[in-house]
């Protein structure tokens, strides 16, 4: 395992269990039924997502944060990830979607009026046509709020923790190091120039270095810090200046939310509840407000959902750097069906082999088409599966059925985008 996950990279993630015990990342253990991902177990870890069924289930406030870099055609990869903001927004999330204009003109020279033209024809267009309703779509060229915030944000963070979180080096330019502090502005301004609320970041595997970052300096630019203490809560309070304004808030919030202070300490700044069987949730939610009454810029620490990182089908991570690895959304039916012809696979040498000792679906990327995005039932990819495994599926016929499920999904999205084109106006934030 790459000790680095790297977010600009092309490499595929081997091993998603030795990932998440390095990188401080918890298995995805909830039961998200009317979710197809996370039934088709490509949901492979989170961070802190307690918090969002919370929200869904008390039918709470909660945002859903996702970007997208305005450099090429959206491919299958964002369509996956959209497909899961879209699912929040269902579930009541606020949506944001933030272009990375300023990242695309200086990592890839494209101008900025080239990137709205991107971002609009090539991405916009199509997540409406997969479902999502109006949200705040916004560029961060002309996303003054959160520019500045991406400024203040950048006195919390010092080149080690880059180091550390991206393996940078000293040769790393200005932008590099920007690019990740903007984007973490994007991820908590919902937050700032709204009030404290759980959200949720889908992400692909590599994208989790950003998750890492936003997380430390929402922690970081809190107060008042609360953990677990066995069966109780330790309060710690941050800054220098005198706790007791602190004490005292903390005093309000445990008479609000029914529990009983133990212990102060002035001098260590911390407050102790030995024991807390209140409910956390709502604990840090007033705990962040509160402090928004101290003129600190308290967040709830975002949350994520880790997504298995599709291959491409050459191999390797689908990208759209690698064109040929990955079908675009505005592929031709002719260039679609070209692509999944030249597919690798996990069928064996010989078709005689194949009847014999069947494929390897596991291995396979067409196989991971029809599980991402061609099998609308999950029991029409159990089909698949047990029809490979055994020996009674053929690489040639179930890349031909793997082409004609896609031509029937390209020519309707088509259609859909061309009906959504007078809703675009509806999704400008900044217009
Ligand atoms: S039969 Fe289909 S799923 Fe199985 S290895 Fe071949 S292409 Fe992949």
């Amino acid at each position: 395992m790459d000790s680095n996950l790297d977010p600009w990279g092309s490499l595929q993630v081997k091993d998603y269990k030795k990932m998440r015990e390095e990188f401080g990342i918890e298995p995805f253990n909830f039961d998200l039924n009317d979710n197809k991902m996370a039934r088709r177990n490509l949901i492979v870890g989170q961070r802190d997502f307690w918090r969002i069924r919370e929200a869904i289930e008390r039918k709470d406030k909660f945002a859903a944060m996702t970007g997208l870099m305005p450099s090429g055609d959206m491919h299958l990869g964002s369509k996956a990830i959209i497909e899961q903001m879209i699912y929040f927004q269902q579930k009541g999330a606020e949506v944001y979607i933030a272009v990375a204009d300023l990242e695309s003109y200086a990592t890839r020279n494209i101008s900025l009026e080239k990137a709205r033209s991107i971002a609009i024809e090539n991405f916009l267009l199509n997540y409406i046509a997969l479902g999502l309703k109006k949200c705040h779509f916004y560029f961060q060229s002309t996303n003054s709020r959160v520019q500045k915030f991406a400024f203040v944000l950048s006195k919390e963070v010092t080149f080690s923790e880059m180091k550390a979180i991206y393996g940078f080096d000293e040769s790393k330019r200005m932008l590099e190091l920007n690019s990740p502090i903007i984007q973490a502005s994007d991820i908590l301004s919902p937050q700032i120039y709204g009030e404290p609320m759980p959200t949720i970041v889908p992400v692909g595997a590599d994208q989790d270095p950003h998750i890492r970052l936003t997380r430390d300096i929402s922690g970081r630019m809190d107060i008042i810090k609360v953990k677990k203490n066995g069966n109780g809560l330790m309060f710690s309070i941050g800054g220098n200046d005198p706790p007791e304004p602190v004490f005292q808030i903390i005093g309000k919030i445990s008479e609000k939310l029914k529990f009983k202070i133990s212990r102060k300490n002035a001098k260590y700044r911390t407050a102790e509840v030995e024991n807390f069987e209140g409910d956390l949730y709502e604990l840090e939610l007033q705990i962040a407000k509160m402090e928004r009454s101290l003129n600190v810029n308290a967040t709830i620490a975002p949350s994520s959902m880790i997504m298995r990182l599709e291959t491409g089908i050459r191999g390797g991570k689908m990208s759209k750097s690698v064109p040929d690895s990955t079908i675009s959304l505005n592929d031709t039916t002719v260039e679609a069906d070209k692509k999944i012809r030249r597919a690798l696979t996990g069928g064996r040498e010989s078709v005689e082999e194949q009847k014999k000792l069947g494929g390897n679906p596991y291995i396979c990327p067409v196989f991971e088409l029809y599980m991402y995005h061609l099998s609308r039932e999950d029991k029409d990819l159990k089909k698949v599966e047990e029809e490979c495994k055994s020996g009674v599926r053929l690489c040639g016929s179930c890349k031909i059925e793997a082409s004609e499920l896609m031509k029937q999904f390209l020519i309707e999205l088509k259609e859909k985008r061309e009906n959504s084109r007078h809703l675009i106006k509806d999704y400008m934030e900044n217009e």
